[in-house]
């Protein structure tokens, strides 16, 4: 069994939920006693985000690559960076280890291709919804339509991660916008809507809508315990 490398913190509340599916996979996948083999370094998210928010993307480049290279150290064979945001930095972060990243758009896509869909509805960060690193490595190198909600509703998506769902605070109010959404998302045409945020699947659960719901914290945990073992 290959070592997972975890790159968390951001938040912690959703890298608790990736050690809780990873090592649930292993020991479905292998029975027995087995768990998973986990290295994990785990930032302190309050300095990222100021970063994030000022838009001073190399300054969280050399917080993760420092934490990435500890990973390594560690014996990771390959390493997920557990938050779609900061895959923003993920090329400069390869650059710097000599491990392989396992990219949390491509693990998604996959799934999107596996269910035969052209069509999806992006939530996440202002970030990942606006910026090119996710929808457009979606677009160009996957061949997939994203479709975002409007700049009013990409505001309340937003606010509720970093106010909310980050601090594990789970509201009645924020789930109902949230569900808003995600139909409009499907009324303007997406077959499915990717929850592109680790800690949305915290809100937002497939039994409470209709409309399919990719959660990128399970995806990317599922993809990492095929690849420990194949
Ligand atoms: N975990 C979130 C994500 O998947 C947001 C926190 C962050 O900014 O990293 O994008």
């Amino acid at each position: 069994m290959k070592t997972i490398g975890l790159l968390g913190g951001m938040s912690w509340e959703s890298s608790a939920l990736y050690y809780r599916d990873i090592n649930e996979g292993i020991k479905k996948s292998l029975g027995g006693l087995h768990s998973a083999k986990i290295a994990m370094y785990s930032v302190d998210f309050e300095p990222i985000e100021k970063l994030q928010h000022a838009g001073d993307w190399d300054g969280t480049a050399e917080i993760l690559i420092s934490a990435a290279k500890g990973i390594e150290a560690a014996g990771a064979d390959f390493m997920l960076i557990c938050t779609n945001t900061m895959h923003e930095v993920a090329p400069q972060i390869e650059k710097n280890i000599g491990i392989p990243i396992l990219h949390i758009a491509d693990a998604t896509a996959e799934v999107i291709k596996e269910m035969g869909l052209k069509t999806v509805g992006l939530l996440g960060t202002a970030f990942t919804m606006e910026r090119d690193f996710y929808k457009g490595r979606l677009t160009d190198k996957h061949s997939i339509n994203v479709i975002i909600p409007d700049e009013k509703d990409r505001k309340i998506i937003h606010d509720v991660i970093y106010q909310e769902l980050v601090l594990g605070i789970i509201n009645d109010n924020s789930k109902a916008e949230y569900h808003r959404i995600i139909n409009k998302l499907f009324d303007d045409g997406a077959e499915a809507v990717i929850l592109g945020c680790t800690e949305i699947g915290m809100l937002v659960k497939q039994a409470d809508t209709d409309v399919t719901v990719l959660d990128t914290t399970s995806i990317h945990s599922a993809k990492a315990v095929e690849k420990a073992i194949e």
